[in-house]
């Protein structure tokens, strides 16, 4: 269905008096993000920001996380997957953005801590820095 035929559906609705449940997806808010187009990211950001110091092999999807916008996650088999919340995500630049966030996330395995299932999510001094420098060597020109 698309964006415009959502939108007229959501104001007949409206005008008849019913409710609707809100959904983050009801203007088609997420339809914009294309995974491949975030795999692609990932990998011209490893190459020209991080060295490609970063696994070739990271699993990247888009899901729903509820309040997070990203997780990063290290599987026992030491394979990294990176989870896009499409919800508040909703188009590809912030998507972009979260993205760059986890990939930090990624380079800071040895220096981060886990948490007991597995999450990496500390935001100390070290993550502070590698942001930073991903924002003083251009890596969100188009981003910000
Ligand atoms: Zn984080």
């Amino acid at each position: 269905m698309t964006t415009k035929r959502k939108t007229q559906i959501v104001i007949l609705a409206l005008s008849l008096g019913l409710s609707i449940p809100f959904s983050g997806n009801l203007f088609g808010g997420n339809s914009g993000l294309r995974l491949s187009a975030l795999q692609a990211f990932y990998q011209e950001y490893n190459q020209d920001y991080f060295g490609n110091a970063l696994p070739q092999d990271t699993i990247i999807t888009v899901g729903s996380l509820g309040d997070n916008m990203g997780m990063t996650v290290l599987d026992s088999r030491n394979r990294w997957h990176i989870t896009i919340d499409k919800y508040s995500n909703p188009i590809e630049k912030q998507a972009e953005m979260t993205l760059a966030h986890e990939m930090c996330h990624v380079k800071l395995k040895g220096t981060q801590s886990l948490t007991t299932d597995g999450v990496l999510d500390d935001h100390g001094e070290a993550f502070q820095s590698c942001m930073l420098n991903l924002a003083k060597r251009g890596a969100f020109k188009d981003l910000w």
